[in-house]
């Protein structure tokens, strides 16, 4: 059954690539860290292609090719917004990335924001001149909802930010619960959706929830472009993210200053030429990965996290990390300790001595790591369309090995 779903799954480039091992070796390479950038698919890879040689400026030029780029970058924008179940009065900014997208809506956010410590640094840091509070996450996803629940009522946030799933457990929130104890306090939700995204669909309309971050190399496109999509009334109210051209309707010097007629959202934040190879290369991954995202990435995906998660839990001294004892679904994302050895160890071994490409240290998640190893470093593997139940094998075979050996 995983065999018929898999082959309906779309291909990533860069699957035979070989890489050189310490001993003089060369293997192909497992790349596990997909959680940190996925590989492009191939469909993404061959769109950009096309699209290259009507290379022209966007929203500016006259010619032909300069058209052609203007209505690939507004399609692309209908493509994503369409992939995430944007509402029909939405915006799709786009961004650099989900740091950007969500340091955007810090910009745009009229009040407090509440978030949960378990965030990535992006979802924790960008609120950081804004009236923040940060609720610490309990043990059971119950216990972590109703002290959001108690937060709202307490700090009265204009906007709750929270991780669709977690890049260090892989676990994920009831995001339409929060959306609803958040709407009843008045509040906006804004999703994370940079680990969720590529794995689960996540649709706007449907979970309720106001605004969605994402991030292109996340997505299994190239890096440089991401987006923020939401409600129109904050974005276009907010100071211009990047001021400049194609960012206003006039600009005139009055007494010596400049005294600027701004566009409204999403013009108003993509100052300067914006990046559409980054763009097109995201929405042919939202095209690619529209009919296979309800069931046949979850599928691949499960089977293989079940069979990491039981192959890692079964070595001596391995320990998973996860925050909840009750995480409804969880993402192929694992994070793990070797109690012999340091992390920075295993997975600079793992690199060397066996070719598998896996994530060390704390995940760009410091508070979460606090609590859960005490703030030391952790390995992470994370799974996505170019896992093989093969790549899984090689690595529980290779942190087996390397527990066996011993410091
Ligand atoms: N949010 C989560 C949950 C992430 O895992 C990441 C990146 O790892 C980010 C945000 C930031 O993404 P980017 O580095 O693309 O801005």
């Amino acid at each position: 059954m995983t065999a018929v779903l898999s082959t309906s799954l779309p291909a990533c480039v860069g699957a035979d690539l070989e890489v050189p091992l310490v001993d003089g070796r060369r293997v192909v390479h497992a790349d596990l860290d997909a959680a940190a950038s996925a590989p492009p698919l191939q469909a993404v890879a061959d769109h950009v292609a096309e699209v290259l040689p009507y290379y022209a400026s966007v929203h500016r030029g006259a010619g032909y090719t300069s058209r052609v780029c203007t209505s690939l970058l507004e399609s692309a924008r209908d493509t994503v917004a369409r992939f995430v179940g944007a509402r029909g009065d939405d915006v799709v900014v786009f961004t650099r990335n989900t740091t950007d997208a969500l340091a955007l809506l810090a910009r745009a956010v009229p009040g407090p924001v509440l978030t949960l410590d378990l965030e990535h640094h992006a979802t924790l840091l960008a609120w950081r001149h804004t009236d923040h509070h940060v609720v610490t996450a309990a043990g059971t996803v119950r216990a972590t909802v109703e002290a959001l629940r108690a937060g709202v009522a307490a700090h009265r946030p204009a906007l709750v930010a929270v991780t669709g799933a977690s890049n260090v457990t892989g676990e994920t929130l009831p995001l339409r619960e929060i959306v609803e104890l958040a709407h009843a306090a008045g509040a906006r939700v804004a999703v994370d959706a940079a680990q969720l995204a590529p794995h689960r669909r996540v649709d706007l309309a449907a979970i309720g929830a106001d605004y969605l971050a994402l991030s292109g190399h996340k997505l299994y496109a190239p890096y440089g472009a991401g987006v923020l999509v939401g409600r129109r009334d904050w974005l276009d109210e907010a100071p211009a993210h990047l001021a400049g051209g194609g960012a206003v309707r006039s600009v005139a010097v009055v007494d010596g200053a400049t005294d600027t007629a701004w566009l409204p959202a999403p013009q108003r934040h993509e100052g300067g030429t914006p990046n559409l190879l980054g763009a097109v290369a995201l929405a042919a991954a939202c095209r690619a990965l529209e009919p296979v995202i309800d069931t046949a990435v979850p599928a691949h995906e499960r089977d293989l996290a079940d069979r990491l998660r039981a192959g890692l839990g079964a070595i001596p001294g391995v320990r998973l990390l996860s925050q909840f004892t009750d995480a409804p679904d969880r993402v192929a994302v694992v994070a793990f300790e070797v109690a012999s050895l340091p992390a920075g160890l295993v997975a600079a071994a793992l690199s060397a001595e066996h070719g598998i490409g896996v994530r060390d240290g704390r995940f760009c998640a410091h508070p979460l790591l606090a609590r859960l190893t005490e703030g030391r470093d952790a390995v992470r593997a994370s799974l996505g369309l170019a896992s093989t139940a093969a790549d899984v094998d090689r690595l529980v075979a290779a942190v087996a090995q390397l527990v066996a050996r011993g410091p």
